[in-house]
């Protein structure tokens, strides 16, 4: 299948009081693994259960507890990893993160420092049609999602729920390839959107199960380029790391706030400090949080619990073998062979249910017209009643059917959608509400010149007028349609008054 082509989208560009700055940003998506059981545990993942429900020995570190790899957690990353088009790591290992928390029973989170499961992959992060980039990752690694401290339970005590302790995290790395805030949150939206395909990841952002750590700095502009070219990042402007977001819209907002601190600090001749900052929505601003730990500071170390992890490379090919077709290719795919446009490919396989569901309806027939109907009449209808495509009340055959009348040309577009409202409300076979409601359209030419005549010998004063000005036998077609409840064929009513009125 051929690619469609792609322009790069253009940085974001501030002008400061001493020039103009450029934005730098890499994110680090932490992604919850759709795993029924923790990463080193049987304990289940469960959203929602009360407090301290999904806890096993090893997940409340009791000592002489050992972890156990939890072999689908790691066929999950491999399958990410594939998806990404990255390269995957046949040999991993563990290591320990070591610090206090209370929500942290070991003492150490384990994580994969040295050896991550994959390497180097890139998401097309498509921000308009024919405009996209691709972000390059930088690596894959497994690790331990913490627990949760409860402060607003009590005035004088805080509380620990270990729900969360070791369920399994892959934590996607980019480089820092993005330059705007928009891109940021397409990023996000594109690597979500790859991860539900695939199946990896709900990608519930309100849940948590997918939030994202954003790495931002500033650059005078045009300096980009140059790092870019030679590989070397590390010359670039010192980075602030937003934490934990989950919006798509305070992600573009937080990273524009620091875009603008960070620049008033340069230009005013200070430097920035590399730490984690917060974003606080409510007043629209980043706050300090901590300065940025080193590596070194968590004294990491291979977990002497855990044997490395080898993979074969036959169980990676039969991963990549179960791959289903993803975003890009489904949406160049939807182009060629449906011939709708770029747009429209995009917003249908948004989700996987969605791509499915216009598949199944455009098979056989004409892929515009079900394209538009499914945007926007069946969208349109679904987001006003808040329902998703699973839910929809008209299923594919209906929806198809309904079309199969209108290229039939049994049914007018504008009686089609009160079937579709009908069909919506009260279900059926469309076909047989048509028949049965006497809906279908008036082709029958002699009916129709009935109607034409009986207008037109009651209106001689509109003949003459429009004989005069043809704009204006708009007006019978009109009457005809009112006298026929809408159901005569336009094409046919407009052919009869024309001939009638010798224009
Ligand atoms: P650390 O080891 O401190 O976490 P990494 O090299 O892993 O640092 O980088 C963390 C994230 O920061 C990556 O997503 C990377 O793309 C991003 N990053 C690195 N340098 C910059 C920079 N100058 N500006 C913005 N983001 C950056
Ligand atoms: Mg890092």
């Amino acid at each position: 299948m051929s690619d469609l082509t792609y322009e790069e989208p253009k940085p974001k560009i501030y002008s400061g009081a001493k020039g103009d700055w450029e934005l730098v940003i890499g994110l680090e998506v932490h992604a919850q693994v759709a795993s029924k059981s923790k990463l080193f545990s049987g304990a289940s993942t469960q959203f929602g259960n009360e407090p301290n429900l999904n806890v096993s020995m090893v997940d409340a570190a009791m000592p002489g507890m050992l972890p156990v790899i939890n072999e689908f957690c790691v066929e999950q990353a491999v399958r990410t990893g594939l998806g990404l088009k990255a390269a995957i790591n046949l040999y991993s290992a563990f290591d320990r993160k070591n610090y206090f928390y209370p929500d942290l029973p070991q003492g150490y989170q384990i994580s994969q420092l040295y050896h991550p499961i994959v390497g180097e992959g890139e998401i097309l992060v498509d921000m308009e049609p024919g405009v996209a980039r691709n972000v390059r990752v930088e690596r894959i690694h497994l690790e331990q999602d913490a627990g949760k401290s409860v402060h607003d339970m009590d005035p004088n005590m805080s509380f620990v729920d270990l729900n969360r302790t070791g369920v399994a995290l892959m934590e996607i790395v980019s480089m820092p390839d993005i330059r705007s805030p928009e891109e940021a949150a397409a990023y996000v939206t594109k690597l979500r959107q790859i991860l539900r395909y695939l199946g990896t990841c709900d990608g519930n952002m309100q849940n948590g199960n997918m939030r994202a750590d954003v790495n931002v700095s500033v650059c005078p502009s045009g300096q980009y380029e140059k790092f870019r070219a030679t590989g070397n990042f590390s010359h670039l402007g010192t980075r602030c790391e937003l934490k934990n977001m989950n919006s798509m819209r305070f992600i573009q907002m937080a990273i524009d706030f620091e875009a603008r601190r960070q620049i008033a600090i340069l230009e005013d001749g200070g430097t920035i400090d590399q730490e984690t900052r917060l974003y606080d929505a409510d007043k629209n601003e980043t706050r300090s949080m901590r300065s940025k730990e080193e590596a070194h500071d968590y004294r990491y170390f291979p977990d002497p619990d855990l044997l490395p992890l080898e993979i074969e490379q036959s169980w990676v090919d039969e991963i990549a073998a179960s791959l289903p077709e993803l975003p890009d290719a489904k949406k160049a795919r939807f182009v060629i062979e449906f011939g709708i446009t770029e747009y429209d490919a995009s917003v249908l396989t948004a989700d996987a249910i969605d791509a499915d569901y216009f598949e199944t309806v455009a098979k056989g027939r004409d892929g515009k017209q079900a394209a538009n109907w499914i945007i926007n009449e069946l969208f349109g209808r679904l987001n006003k009643a808040n329902l998703i495509i699973s839910d929809s009340p008209i299923s594919t055959n209906q929806l198809g059917a309904i079309l199969d009348l209108i290229s039939k040309g049994d049914i007018s577009g504008k009686i089609a959608k009160d079937l579709f409202e009908i069909v919506w409300n009260e279900g059926g076979e469309p076909t047989k509400i048509v028949e049965i409601r006497g809906m279908k359209q008036v082709t029958d030419s002699g009916a129709i010149e009935t109607a034409v005549d009986k207008i037109m010998a009651d209106n001689p004063d509109q003949v003459i007028k429009a004989q005069a000005n043809p704009k204006l036998a708009g007006w019978f077609v009109g009457q005809v349609m009112k006298a026929t409840g809408g159901k005569a064929n336009p094409k046919v009513v407009n052919q009869i008054i024309a001939s009638k009125l010798h224009i």
